[in-house]
């Protein structure tokens, strides 16, 4: 009775249909709203913190500007240009202070209430609300691969992570966890180095649609799976984009879900999994695992500490 909830950056609505990929199409699937703030264009640590938390950026306090820490305080002027350059302008520059002051940035983290603050919610990466190493692992590899990294490190790498994320969430299944998320960057980091490349990028998803698959295929009765994302990507070969600047974000968000339901906004992501989660919190204490709570509360209560 898990809800597994796949944050899946940069999925493109129209590159689904475009590469025609029923891996991303569940029960119920489309577009979803997201928005700008500190950028002209979605912002993947202020999006997925919204996701999270339900509130906006300037309630959850992660902005592209303000929160990006530095360790060193002679840095933040530097850190709060770079929070209005685009991912991998922002790669380069943050590359170049760590090997000018052997210092990096960190993504902010909200203090705000999150879908994961539940003692039985797991959450293993998400920008903005818990570990925010594995973004910058996958900027890092973004701003290598521009250098000059060969294609089949970046893979790699990047596959290599995306494989681990992916099979934690399955792991998540055979545990008594009411949430799982788990934020995947694969998309976003090949969709900047591969705008141009119409092969290599249907290669990637392909490959990422598989992962869903696998995962969409331990759900059990009552398990279900969300897949997020909080923008697409503009290319050179998908038609709509024509006269845009390729690699940089589109407003093409995607959301798809096994259930009937699916959120409509990047907004509306927390009220529909508290409902969703609550639901499964009531199936489960209707399939006799309620006894298992029960056991110690009786057991105090033998020993006079409870009435
Ligand atoms: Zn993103």
């Amino acid at each position: 009775m898990t809800v597994i909830v796949l944050a899946l950056d940069a999925l493109d609505a129209g590159l689904v249909e475009y590469f025609d990929l029923d891996a991303f199409r569940l029960t119920s699937s489309g577009d979803l709203e997201t928005f700008a703030n500190t950028q002209e264009l979605p912002y993947t640590p202020e999006v997925w913190a919204t996701v999270a938390t339900g509130l906006s950026p300037e309630e959850h306090g992660v902005t592209g500007g303000g929160t990006s820490e530095w360790d060193n305080p002679v840095l933040e002027g530097l850190s709060r240009i770079s929070g209005r350059l685009d991912e991998s302008t922002r790669g380069t520059l943050g590359k170049f202070i760590r090997s000018q002051t052997g210092e990096r940035e960190r993504i902010g983290r909200t203090d705000a209430a999150s879908i994961f603050d539940a003692e039985d919610a797991a959450v293993h990466n998400w920008p903005g609300v818990a570990d925010g190493r594995p973004l910058q692992r996958a900027w890092d590899l973004m701003n290598a691969v521009a250098e000059g990294m060969p294609r089949s490190t970046f893979e790699r790498e990047l596959f290599g992570q995306c494989a681990q994320q992916f099979a934690w969430a399955r792991e998540m299944l055979r545990h008594p966890v009411s949430i799982a998320g788990v934020h995947v960057h694969a998309l976003d980091a090949a969709g900047h180095a591969y705008a141009d490349d119409e092969d290599a990028l249907r290669h990637v998803y392909v490959r990422v649609g598989e992962f869903v698959e696998e995962v969409a295929d331990a759900l059990e009765d009552g398990d279900d799976l969300l897949l997020l994302s909080d923008h697409g990507m503009r290319t050179e070969f998908y038609p709509p984009d024509a006269g845009e600047n390729s690699a940089t974000h589109s407003w093409r968000a995607y959301t798809s879900a096994t259930t009937d339901t699916r959120p409509e906004s990047v907004f509306d992501v927390r009220a529909w999994v508290d409902a969703h989660v609550s639901d499964t919190r009531v199936e489960r204490e209707n399939d006799g695992s309620r006894e298992a709570i029960n056991v110690p509360e009786d057991h105090l209560r033998e020993l006079g500490y409870l009435e």
